[in-house]
């Protein structure tokens, strides 16, 4: 149990003066929270504020999503677009039927949009066909361009 928090009771509080969370004497409360402090390093009274200003800390009372160890800002424009790839990858055989996909094999013509078995690379969606021979399919990993309407 922590000791109740009333007006003459201390606290921790950030000081607008010395710039540092320090000990305060609570001055004022607005409910159960202290709303008013005097600093006992300068003493000077100010509003209370927990921590310093833009730090959220950890005692936050919201809910927050666990942090990821790689930050927003270590993705990469290369693993951005990798990541792309895959949303639109998944996009595509998401809820498909496994009839859906046509078996890859060089002799087949295909178009764009079909669904394709590949026997190395897997399940993938025709992105483009680039010409009567070759068509562009992205599989989970990287887009590849493939042969297609080769006559052996
Ligand atoms: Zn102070």
């Amino acid at each position: 149990m922590t000791k109740p928090i009333t007006a003459g009771g201390e606290i921790d509080s950030w000081c607008t003066k010395c710039k540092l969370v320090l000990n305060h004497r609570i001055i004022a409360m607005v409910g159960p929270k202290p709303a008013r402090v005097e600093c006992s390093t300068c003493g000077s009274h100010h509003n209370f504020r927990a921590r310093a200003p833009g730090d959220k800390g950890p005692g936050s009372t919201t809910t927050r999503a666990p942090r990821s160890t790689s930050g927003r800002a270590s993705v990469t424009r290369a693993q951005q677009a990798l990541l792309d790839r895959e949303r639109e990858w998944e996009k595509a055989i998401a809820g498909k039927m496994v009839n859906d996909f046509r078996t890859y094999r060089v002799s087949e013509t295909f178009n764009e949009g079909d669904l394709i078995r590949h026997t190395r690379f897997g399940d993938g969606v025709v992105t483009r066909v680039l010409d009567a021979r070759k068509v562009e399919i992205l599989f989970k990993d990287e887009p590849r361009t493939l042969a297609q309407g080769l006559v052996d």
